[in-house]
């Protein structure tokens, strides 16, 4: 870096002149130089402000720098100048600088310049295009400074020219986004309206004042124009605090349009700077209509399949049904018709055995029918379910016993695991365990034990049943909980196939899952989850 020293006379020269033209120091340099020239410096320190000082500093600058007279000829050029023009010095100094301003308009454009200059020499500046040496476009803003004699005639301009191409192109690209903004703003069918940060209309584009009806400086105007778009109170606030959540994503509303039509639209907000958004909004009503169209179809595949459900349902039942009730109801008939025609000659105790029958057959299908009304109670949602804590081992115990006293067979059943209370329904949980501990004794051979355990989970208790009986093959699995489902190797001993199905309601009731694994010959296992309503230490 260079220190420039200065007298204190010339400093004050230096001063007086940027105060009174408004010139940068620099600017204030280029006119020292013609002071100079002029000799109008006369001070003895001024040794240090040689000329040939002051043209290095211009000649480092990277502006151009020129002083040309009215008649345009140039007396100064700094190095930057030549070398923007692919000039020497010797070739421009003493020469015209019209020579880079071809075209006639440009030459009126300075000869109009110097006009001014001439009425007013104050600093001005203007915007030049043009082109390099080598052919590149180039803007030039140059600041110009009329320099005058003590006669106040202008004898020399003075000018510094800074090349803003850069800044030129930058403020044509950014005009250009711009433009395409705007084009897009006011010709997409989608609605947008910028809001300031206090969340009043700034700008609506075409298709919001063509499809809703209001222009801004309407909507403005109104002083509830929210009310307009979504009339209902509870909804206006909804929408508004939507609004002012800024959520991301789209989100369906209704809006109302000025002719008083009630449009599907779908609408989503932009994030701007300082405080202002974009609220963007699109009519949604063909989507609209093919989303009912699809739920309908959705729903009408799925009434088709309930039902094909209930078609097949009901010829289960009613094959059910028919195997079911013909037994009891052979029994019942042959027992009765034995009495009727062999009254006299059966014993009292024959009579007695075969009325025991009448009466178990009677029972059984007593016992049918309220399978099948409990079974229609759960499934229309009709059964009432009852909580209170319960401690399992001892109703676990309970039922079995009750098994037990019921069964001739004697049948080994195996009670293992902790106990502890858990809130649920005394009657659906034992009507679970009383289904599928009989199931297990069904479909296993006379002698074979049954195992329940009982496992406290955290919050969930858990009960298995396990038998080590026939088993399920796999293809019959997934049905098992359908009403009247059998499975095909269970065919030859009798049943509804209604119990598991009522157990499934049961457990769901209570709120809780049942799974089944199983192996065909090895033997199955259910386990009945529920939740236990209580922690384990209450
Ligand atoms: P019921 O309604 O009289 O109980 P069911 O026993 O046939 O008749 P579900 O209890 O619903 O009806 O059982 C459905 C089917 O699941 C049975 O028919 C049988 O094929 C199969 N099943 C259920 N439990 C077992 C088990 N422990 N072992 C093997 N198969 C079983
Ligand atoms: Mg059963």
């Amino acid at each position: 870096m260079k220190t420039l020293i200065i007298s204190d006379a010339v400093a004050q020269r230096i001063d007086q002149h940027v105060r009174a033209t408004g010139q940068t120091v620099e600017q204030t340099l280029v006119t020292c130089l013609g002071l100079l020239e002029c000799s109008t410096i006369e001070d003895d320190e001024s040794r240090h402000f040689s000329r040939a000082y002051l043209q290095g500093i211009l000649d480092s600058h990277i502006d151009l720098v020129c002083r040309y007279t009215p008649d345009t000829t140039l007396t100064y050029v700094n190095d930057a100048y030549c070398q923007f023009f692919g000039r020497q010095r010797s070739e421009l100094l003493g020469k015209s600088f019209l020579i880079f301003a071809p075209e006639e308009d440009q030459r009126q454009l300075i000869f109009a310049r110097i006009a001014e200059l001439q009425a007013h020499s104050g600093p001005a500046a203007r915007i030049v295009h043009g082109q390099t040496h080598d052919g590149n476009d180039v803007w030039i803003e140059w600041v110009d400074n009329g320099i005058v004699d003590s006669n106040n005639k202008l004898f020399e301009i003075q000018a510094v020219g800074r090349d803003i191409t850069n800044l030129i192109r930058i403020q044509m690209r950014l005009i250009e986004r711009e433009n395409i903004l705007s084009t897009i703003f006011h010709n997409i069918p989608i609605f947008m309206a910028q809001f300031d940060e206090q969340g009043r209309f700034e700008y609506v584009n075409k298709h919001w004042i063509d499809t809703l009806g209001w222009t801004v400086e309407e909507m403005r105007a109104h002083p509830d124009i929210m009310a307009e778009f979504y009339p209902d109170p509870e909804y206006r606030h909804e929408v508004l605090e939507y609004m002012l959540s800024l959520q991301p994503g789209w989100r369906d509303f209704k809006t109302r349009t000025r002719d008083g039509t009630l449009l599907d639209t779908s609408w989503a907000n932009v994030r701007l700077s300082k405080g202002h958004t974009l609220g963007i909004g699109q009519v949604i009503t063909q989507r609209k209509q093919l989303e009912d169209a699809r739920v309908r179809a959705h729903q009408l595949e799925l009434d088709i399949e309930k039902e094909r459900e209930l078609r097949e349902i009901k010829d289960r039942f009613v094959s059910m049904v028919s195997h079911e009730f013909r037994t009891p109801l052979a029994a019942i008939r042959s027992s009765i018709d034995m009495i009727i025609h062999y009254f006299d000659r059966l014993t009292r105790e024959r009579i007695i055995e075969k009325l025991n029958i009448v009466n178990q057959q009677v029972q059984r299908m007593n016992d049918l029918m309220e399978d099948v009304l409990r079974f229609s109670r759960l499934r229309s949602g009709k059964a009432t379910i009852r909580l209170e804590l319960v401690d399992v081992l001892p109703l676990c115990l309970r039922v079995v016993e009750s098994f037990k006293l019921a069964s001739e067979d004697h049948r080994p059943i195996e009670v293992t695991g902790e106990g502890g209370r858990i809130l649920t329904d005394v009657g659906l949980l034992e009507h679970v365990l009383t289904n599928l501990i009989s199931n297990a004794i069904k479909y296993s051979a006379a002698s074979a034990p049954v195992y329940l355990t009982i496992e406290r989970l955290v919050e969930h208790i858990q009960f298995q049943i396990r038998d080590s009986g026939i088993g399920i093959p796999q293809q019959d699995i997934s049905h098992l909980f359908e009403p009247f489902y059998r499975a095909s190797n269970a065919r030859e001993i009798p049943g509804t196939g209604l119990g598991l199905s009522i157990v499934h309601d049961c457990v769901t009731q209570l709120g809780g899952v049942i799974t089944v694994e199983s192996s065909v010959g090895v033997g199955t296992t259910f386990t009945v989850t529920l939740p236990a309503g209580e922690t384990p230490a209450s």
